[in-house]
């Protein structure tokens, strides 16, 4: 015999199914995203290191970047026979996520295979700063010690947005 339960009864299972399966996932994901540790970054970006295109110098390396919201995007180098069509992993990162829509960067990790700290180049420091001056990069070594520097500190006088606004007041 088939037995009706009152309308609440399913909707109110469909509504502690939606909670469950799709609203707390979500909100822990974003939680746990915001509230990265440095050393989890560092991690996702060693991990990214291993797809590193590098047949010219064998120098891998790997970045994992934060957004404001939460979200992860990896990037490795790539390398080119041209080399200078060569992209650094720092950029694949950002440009991975620029091309998705993200925009507000909370910090970036950088590893490599070296034994010193990996610091970005003069051109990825240049478009790290283009997105913000609060930006943190975490430089790590292959150990996963690291060190923590705002990208002000790493381009000081750098040229900006502000830079081309302001000429065009003065005209
Ligand atoms: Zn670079």
């Amino acid at each position: 015999m088939k037995q009706n339960y009152p309308i609440f009864f399913y909707k109110s299972i469909e509504f502690f199914t939606k909670l469950y399966i799709i609203v707390i996932p979500k909100y822990y994901e974003e939680t746990r995203g915001k509230n990265m540790e440095n050393k989890n970054l560092i991690e996702i970006a060693k991990n990214a290191m291993k797809n590193a295109y590098v047949p010219y110098s064998n120098f891998r390396v790997g970045a994992a970047l934060l957004t404001e919201d939460g979200k992860v995007f990896t990037g490795c180098n790539v390398e080119n026979a041209t080399y200078g069509a060569t992209n650094c992993a720092e950029r694949t990162a950002i440009f991975k996520a620029v091309s998705e829509g993200y925009r507000n960067f909370k910090k970036i990790a950088i590893i490599s295979d070296s034994p010193n700290f990996t610091y970005p180049c003069g051109i990825c420091r240049q478009v790290i700063m283009e997105y913000g001056k609060n930006i943190e990069v975490i430089c790590a070594n292959r150990d996963g010690e690291f060190k923590v520097h705002n990208i002000c500190e790493l381009l000081p006088y750098a040229f900006t947005n502000e830079d081309i606004e302001r000429s065009r007041i003065n005209e």
